[in-house]
């Protein structure tokens, strides 16, 4: 047994040794980080935070979101910010020395607001004596109501309708790296804007999150660099990718909504709808949410990162939609010259041998090619 584990180490070495591309986790909490991290994750290259909002929280996103003056809002969020700020010192212990990218909220609206026909079922049973609060959470949930929550309200869009959302969580990272590194820590945060498509989008969040940055930084006398970047997940994103690298200090191509807004297709609904049929017909041989659309939507990703790195040389590359741990994805960004690849926890080691075999083969093309 140990002779096994201590030849697939020598492996997984051999293969990080060769490899360009690093293996980052997506864990969006502490107990994932650290079994990331035994898998030898260089880092967390997507930290979702919709999730920290629901369960106990959803009190606060309710009071949020029921909110009619600035000072109510500001109520729910004070509520808030502690409760992230010790999410996020948990994993950037978790990953003490490593980069964080925590992702500023993005949940589909209708996942996180409360179930309208359990709402209304109680609105309507309770006649007139149905409770004031219920009454004016129906009638905000039946404004925000969308036909197409995955093309609606979501990412960058909520952060900017919602003064103060993406602030509380700027903040609270700040307050979790100068805490961290008060304690001795060696916190590495990256904070990452999602669902953009347009570079004023990004300026608008990237003002505010440098000013409350600066402002931690006055107050508590530490200084923890923070990288801002952003996602490109979007057509409109990949195409003017130029733009956006004025504003943006890293890119994390999101290929989950990417390819759904490639190709038209529903993140959600797809597989029982068409995709076996499209699967015998030969349209294509593997769902392109499983393995990248070298064509389509690694033709947009080739772009960006091409136009990405023209405008800001140097400029961070990674991945972090489901393709970061499909291997033939890995290898497609390796020969991008992506800097990183991210995936869950369980796929790091297959991400890894991939990377490390992708750099070894290009090495025997080019040596093949050199001879001739
Ligand atoms: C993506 O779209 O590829 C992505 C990583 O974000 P999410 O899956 O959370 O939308
Ligand atoms: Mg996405």
């Amino acid at each position: 047994g140990d002779d096994l584990v201590t030849a697939v180490h020598r492996i997984m070495e051999h293969a990080d040794s060769r490899a360009a591309l690093k293996v980052r986790a997506n864990s969006d909490n502490p107990g994932d980080s650290a079994r990331a991290r035994r898998f030898g994750a260089a880092g967390i290259g997507l930290c979702r935070t919709e999730h920290m909002f629901l369960g106990d929280r959803r009190q606060l996103v309710e009071k949020l979101i029921l909110a009619e003056d600035d000072a109510e809002r500001k109520a729910a969020l004070d509520h808030l910010e502690p409760l992230q700020k010790s999410d996020f010192e948990g994993i950037f212990e978790a990953m003490d020395g490593l980069p964080v990218t925590i992702r500023l909220i993005d949940p589909p609206l209708h996942e996180f607001l409360p179930d309208i026909t359990e709402l209304s079922v109680r609105v309507a049973l309770a006649g007139d004596g149905a409770d004031a609060k219920d009454r004016r959470l129906l009638e905000a949930v039946n404004r925000l109501h969308e036909q197409n929550p995955m093309l609606g309200l979501r990412g960058v869009r909520l952060g900017l309708v919602i003064p103060g959302l993406f602030g509380m969580q700027v903040r609270a990272i700040a307050e979790a790296a100068a805490a961290r590194r008060r304690a001795g820590g060696d916190p590495r945060p990256e904070i990452m804007i999602p669902l953009v498509g347009a570079v004023q989008e990004l300026e608008a969040v990237r003002d505010e999150a440098r000013a409350i940055l600066d402002e931690v930084r006055a107050g508590s006398g530490i200084d923890v660099p923070a990288l801002i970047g952003t996602m490109i997940e979007l057509p409109r994103a990949a195409l003017t990718a130029g733009q956006i690298a004025e504003a943006a200090e890293f890119f994390s191509f999101g290929t989950n909504d990417l390819t759904q807004t490639t190709w038209g297709f529903s993140r959600d609904d797809v597989e029982a709808a068409f995709f076996s049929r499209y699967l015998e017909l030969g349209i294509f041989g593997v769902s392109p949410f499983e393995t990248l659309d070298r064509e389509g939507v690694g033709r947009l990703v080739r772009i960006a990162a091409e136009e990405g790195r023209k405008a800001r040389p140097g400029i961070k590359l990674g991945i972090c939609g489901e393709h970061g741990g499909d291997p033939d994805s890995v290898h497609f960004c390796h020969e991008v010259g992506l800097d990183y690849v991210s995936c869950s926890p369980f796929r790091i080691p297959v991400a890894r041998l991939e990377a490390g075999r992708a750099a070894i083969e290009a090495a025997g093309a080019s040596e093949g090619s050199d001879s001739r």
